[in-house]
């Protein structure tokens, strides 16, 4: 995955992490980013709890 420096408060559930950041008009985000290498799920949420909810269903392919 790259890196995202603009992210903060980022915590790993299995390999996904998800992270907050805020997008370009200034609003909170949240991301859910699989680290496995073959992977490639990465999807933006409105709200964190949406963000770890898919981090924690997440079902990898890659593993
Ligand atoms: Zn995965």
């Amino acid at each position: 995955m790259p890196t995202q420096p603009r992210f903060r408060r980022v915590t790993r559930v299995g390999p996904v992490q998800v992270g907050t950041y805020y997008d370009g008009r200034g609003r909170e985000k949240h991301a859910a980013a699989c680290t496995a290498p073959r992977c490639g799920f990465s999807t933006d949420f409105d709200s964190r709890a949406a963000a770890e909810l898919a981090a924690r269903t997440h079902r990898c392919s890659a593993r």
